[in-house]
């Protein structure tokens, strides 16, 4: 029996219930260690409705700048010398002992992900504790219910909505209509947005980690009056610039379809079309004068970007809910108000500036409507550990289930199978009440 029916069929029988309840102080441990960042959160919850405050975070990720990639083993190795020191450290910090522990159970790389699982099992024995595997990409996705510092006035999304998930190893659209019922609307073909950035990056002679930042410093150093220039040189074709660099957005032939079937990101065509460059003016090796560097980069990162609104565009008017405007759109988005953007790539000042101004949604009535966009605090983007806790909280106080201790990473984990995997079990009302209730 899947455990949704086993958690449908006792779920709330015995508890109280959730809004009304008092709580007392309860602390949660939260752990992620699905790629190369070891993160770890202290976050308190102290009020039914309120989400939960941040009391401490930390996050240390291995050097790969030598190995030009993360190489898992590298990784792991890295997860087992860290992870239990930096928990040591931090809970003699803040002198407490949690009551309640929650870790990435997937997706991401296999070793990095059961280095946390493991100790994370460890520590819920030796406390006496309920363990909370989570979803990585629902740890994003709930990140946007905490208070953002930008967007101080903006209350937390509420059920349905939208999320755009753009990380290292994904890129995903997202329709969620609760916590455990999420539905992919657009994803990545070939690669991942961000590690298109990296690649390319590292093919301009950038050097670092988060080579896609790295790139948005680059370009934001590039002089206004050099800029206004580019903005004059198309690329469509290689000899509409004087650099002879052939960039399109992709995705962009002709259709037989007005909808495709399936919509879709695609990323591998920007890397190749840097190899390409280089390979006709040389090879690979080829050094590339500034000028040249700086044209590159300022169009890819903007051909990127405007191929990503392109997508969600494209989402808007197939599943938006106007009918009348749009007659294909089949109102799969109808009743969405909001809309989330997380993961590393989310954390890009340019393309926040481009998606709060290029984006068209429209609603039922005929009109365009403003989402709210939901930008969380640039350092709750990139992979953390506070969103696994954000995200393990909430499953635990709504669903009421948590993982049993013979748990296993799951390194594929598809975002429409939250509960559907084996490993969840019910709370019983004794052990809820030991972590949530005034005694
Ligand atoms: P995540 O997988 O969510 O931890 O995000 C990491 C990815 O985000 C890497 O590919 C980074 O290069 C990319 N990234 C982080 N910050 C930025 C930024 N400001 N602009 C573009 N990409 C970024
Ligand atoms: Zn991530």
């Amino acid at each position: 029996m899947s455990l949704y029916n086993i958690g449908k069929r006792v779920l709330y029988r015995g508890f109280p219930n959730k809004s009304s309840m008092p709580i007392r102080h309860y602390k949660v441990l939260s752990i992620e260690t699905s790629c190369d960042d070891t993160c770890i959160a202290l976050l308190e919850k102290n009020d039914s409705k309120a989400p939960p405050k941040i009391i401490d975070q930390v996050k240390s990720t291995l050097n790969s700048v030598a190995t030009g990639g993360i190489i898992p083993t590298d990784a792991l190795r890295f997860h087992q010398t860290t992870l239990a020191s930096l928990i040591e450290t931090l809970l003699k910090k803040h002198n407490c002992r949690p009551d309640l522990i929650c870790c990435t159970r997937g997706p991401g790389m296999a070793g990095s992900l059961s280095a946390g699982l493991q100790l994370s099992k460890g520590l819920a024995v030796a406390w006496g504790v309920p363990l909370i595997g989570v979803h990585h990409m629902l740890g994003h996705i709930l990140v946007a219910t905490l208070p953002k510092s930008e967007q101080p006035d903006l209350t937390a999304p509420q059920y349905p909505f939208l999320s755009l998930l753009c990380s290292g190893g994904h890129t995903m659209l997202v329709l969620s209509k609760s916590i455990t019922d999420h539905e992919i609307i657009a994803n990545t073909a070939d690669i991942a947005v961000g590690d298109s950035l990296d690649k390319c990056a590292r093919e301009l002679g950038l050097k670092g980690v988060m080579l896609g930042r790295e790139l948005e410093s680059y370009v934001n150093s590039i002089k206004q009056s050099t800029i206004q220039k580019f903005d004059t040189m198309e690329t469509k074709e290689s000899n509409l610039n004087s650099f002879k660099y052939k960039l399109g957005l992709p995705l962009k032939g002709p259709r037989r379809e007005k909808y495709p079937k399936d919509i879709v990101f695609a990323f591998a065509g920007f890397l190749s079309s840097i190899q390409s460059y280089k390979k006709d003016k040389g090879g690979l090796n080829v050094v590339l004068d500034q000028e040249t560097r700086e044209f590159i980069s300022y169009k890819l990162q903007e051909h990127v970007f405007d191929h990503i609104i392109d997508r969600m565009n494209l989402a808007f008017t197939k599943h938006g809910s106007n009918k009348r405007k749009y007659e294909h759109a089949d109102g799969k988005f109808l009743g969405v108000k909001d809309l989330i953007f997380s993961g590393g790539v989310a954390s890009n000042q340019r393309l926040r500036e481009k998606l709060a101004t290029r984006l068209q949604f429209q609603d039922n009535d005929g009109e365009v409507t403003d989402l709210n966009l939901h930008f969380p605090d640039l350092s709750l983007c990139t992979d953390n550990a506070v969103m696994i806790g954000v995200a393990g909280i909430e499953i635990f106080e709504s669903l009421r289930i948590k993982s049993d201790l013979g748990v296993c990473p799951i390194p594929k984990w598809p975002m429409d199978s939250l509960l559907d995997v084996e490993g969840w079990v019910n709370v019983t009302p004794e052990e809820y009440n030991q972590v949530i209730q005034n005694k």
